[in-house]
């Protein structure tokens, strides 16, 4: 058996903890308004296609979890949706409330990632038994065929690493004078493309060990069209920004040279056809929904420049701060804040050529 993986499968990029101004708890709204909106499709795909007899305990996971609030909302809507289904099967059936599923919910992160906060902001009104479970998605977390649903949201575009070749100076992957790979050469790009590949193969290898036939999984991520550029996306240009501050920065002498080349940013956008094509070659799951989801707002009304400007540093801060010191920060984000304005916060909050998706996959049966 292979043991639960202490976290060392991937580096580990935290959301930023705690629930002040830069908090990924006080920032992460309009990812949270994509999770309400596939409710009712969650309770219709749910309740059409889970294939499990009411087990004692129903083992929920939510992997890559955060600190909440989207993931209290991801899960209540998934246990929401266990129980419309055993409940509308009772009319036909003789199951009783009492035989309802009692749930066990997984909540899975980096080990870093702020779980006393989560804990401390679980609904007091909720109906599951709350456990957090550490380590890299990329591995093996939990037991064989243990997991009945498995839920996972905007969070499958990180990689478990920057491209081995990136850190390489001799490499025709060095990403000389750039962050991410978006704006990059060929090579850089191939790189980026090739890590998501085995990621994502280590990712679906992984769940089919750990989800029992005939159990779900919801993935929604964050992608591009097929066909279009990297660069020409909307998703991607918020992270080159953070590339340009840095370029400045160093003009200024604020941050060192070295310190810029070597940094290199874990993200990496998928389209739906190659989470297609990766779930094909695992063979574990048939996919029973891939769909691109709307374009919705916070209110209907888009992000101003602060807004996106924390949501950004909401993400990043973390990962800026282990490489450059956190006394780059404030001022990294002070210039990211002035040019978000220059160009306008539509041109990155509009997400042009960028898409939120979802994936709905049913474990197979087993063959012998
Ligand atoms: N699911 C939440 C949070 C998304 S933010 C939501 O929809 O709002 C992305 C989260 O994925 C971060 O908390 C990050 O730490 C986590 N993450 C990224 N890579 C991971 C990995 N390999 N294993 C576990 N968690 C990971």
């Amino acid at each position: 058996m292979e043991a639960e993986n202490n976290g060392k499968t991937s580096a580990a990029y935290p959301m930023n903890s705690g629930d002040g101004p830069y908090s990924y708890a006080n920032n992460s709204i309009s990812l949270g308004v994509v999770i309400d909106h596939i409710r009712e499709i969650m309770i219709k795909d749910i309740s059409e296609k889970l294939e499990i007899t009411p087990s004692k305990p129903f083992w929920i996971a939510d992997l890559g979890c955060s600190i909440g609030p989207n993931t209290f909302s991801a899960v209540k809507n998934l246990i929401d949706s266990v129980e419309f289904k055993y409940q509308s099967s009772q009319e036909t059936t003789t199951t009783t409330q009492s035989e309802l599923p009692q749930f066990q919910v997984f909540f899975n992160d980096h080990t870093s990632n702020d779980f006393n906060m989560l804990f401390k902001s679980l609904p007091g009104d909720r109906r599951y038994y709350a456990a957090g479970v550490p380590g890299s998605f990329y591995g093996r977390i939990f037991p064989d065929a243990s997991l009945h649903l498995v839920h996972c949201s905007f969070s499958l575009h990180w990689l478990s690493q920057v491209p081995k070749e990136l850190r390489d100076k001799s490499s025709p992957a060095w990403n000389k004078g750039r962050v991410h790979y978006s704006n990059s050469g060929d090579e850089v790009i191939k790189a980026y493309k090739a890590q998501y590949e085995k990621d994502m193969a280590l990712f679906l290898k992984a769940r089919a060990q750990e989800i029992v036939c005939g159990g779900l999984m919801v993935l929604i991520s964050l992608g591009i069209p097929s066909g279009v550029h990297h660069s020409e996306a909307g998703g991607n240009r918020g992270f080159d920004l953070v590339g340009s501050c840095l370029k400045e920065m160093v003009e200024k002498g604020i941050v060192s040279e070295e310190k810029f080349d070597s940094f290199n940013i874990p993200t990496y956008l998928m389209t739906p056809q190659e989470l297609e094509t990766a779930v094909k070659e695992n063979g574990s799951f048939a996919i029973e929904r891939l769909e691109v989801l709307p374009h919705v707002k916070v209110n209907g009304v888009a992000l101003n420049s602060h807004q996106v400007t924390f949501c950004v540093r909401s993400t990043l801060g973390e990962l800026i701060k282990e490489h450059f010191g956190e006394e780059t920060i404030d001022q990294l984000f002070d210039l990211y804040f002035q040019k978000v304005e220059e160009i306008h916060p539509s041109s990155i909050a509009e997400a042009v050529k960028t898409l939120s998706f979802l994936a709905v996959l049913k474990r197979k049966p087993i063959k012998h």
